[in-house]
């Protein structure tokens, strides 16, 4: 069963093609990943698919669904849901609060269990030393990213989209968070994963598609993705562009 299938979707911005014809199949239970350079187009695929802008062509379909377009909001309440690669809490609302507001507004099977508990029960399982009674704006970047991800999980998604969550964080951090995907992975949840990280990449992705300039120039596993000439050849160019 594919949790998630597009067919050629395509982003322009302007006379800028920024994802141009992407077709992707995510098998349900899979974390898979997307790889690229910076600019490549991994944000604004998963912001077309979403529902944050709709794709300027082809066809997305969520869990045998087709969800061409959908807004975001109807998007969560299917069970899709994502982090941000700069995340952006209610800044004035405390640690607590914030994943409250994703459990009052992102799902819309009644829980039985109240807004408080539940959020106290996502944060317990994300685990990242959060200061919960501490408003938003005090935090660091890497206790954002923990936030942001317990807002995505409070909206009981089937397929999480993470942009980046890795990035920033140190080695130890990246231990804590790859063994968190997995935790997540293994309640059932679907994931993609725009990572940079190499030892994340083959630590937790079955599947790894690379993009450049908006356009798939590979898919595998880990392995025969990262050994693909003309994907070493993608970072070898980026790395030389930013030694320049
Ligand atoms: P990545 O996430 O792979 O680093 P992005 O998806 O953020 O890349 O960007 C892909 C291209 O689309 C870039 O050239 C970027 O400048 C452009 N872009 C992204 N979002 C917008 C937007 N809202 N309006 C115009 N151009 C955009
Ligand atoms: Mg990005």
């Amino acid at each position: 069963m594919l949790i998630l299938d597009t067919k050629k979707v395509t982003k322009r911005f302007g006379g800028l093609t920024a994802v141009n014809q992407v077709s992707m199949q995510v098998e349900e239970g899979q974390v898979y990943g997307l790889i690229g350079p910076n600019g490549a187009g991994k944000s604004t695929f998963i912001n077309s698919i979403v529902g944050r802008f709709p794709p300027t062509e082809g066809v997305v379909y969520f869990n045998g669904e087709e969800t061409t377009g959908l807004s975001a909001e109807i998007m969560c309440h299917k069970g899709m849901a994502r982090t941000f690669q700069i995340p952006r809490p209610f800044p004035q609302l405390t640690v607590l609060e914030n994943v409250k507001v994703g459990v009052i507004f992102g799902s819309v099977d009644k829980d039985p269990m109240p807004a408080d508990e539940r959020a106290r029960e996502i944060l317990k399982f994300v685990d990242f030393n959060l200061p919960i009674d501490t408003p938003a704006d005090r935090l660091n970047a890497v206790q954002l990213k923990s936030i942001d991800l317990a807002r995505a999980l409070a909206c009981k998604p089937k397929l999480l989209l993470l942009d980046e969550l890795a990035s920033g964080l140190t080695p130890g951090e990246l231990d804590t968070i790859m063994s968190l995907i997995l935790k997540i992975r293994d309640q059932g949840i679907s994931i993609i994963a725009v990572e940079h990280i190499m030892r994340v990449i083959k630590g937790i992705c079955d599947t790894v598609m690379v993009i450049e300039y908006g356009t798939t120039i590979a898919e595998g596993t880990p392995d025969e993705v990262l050994n693909n000439p003309e994907v070493i050849k993608a970072y070898l160019g980026e790395e030389e562009a930013e030694n320049a």
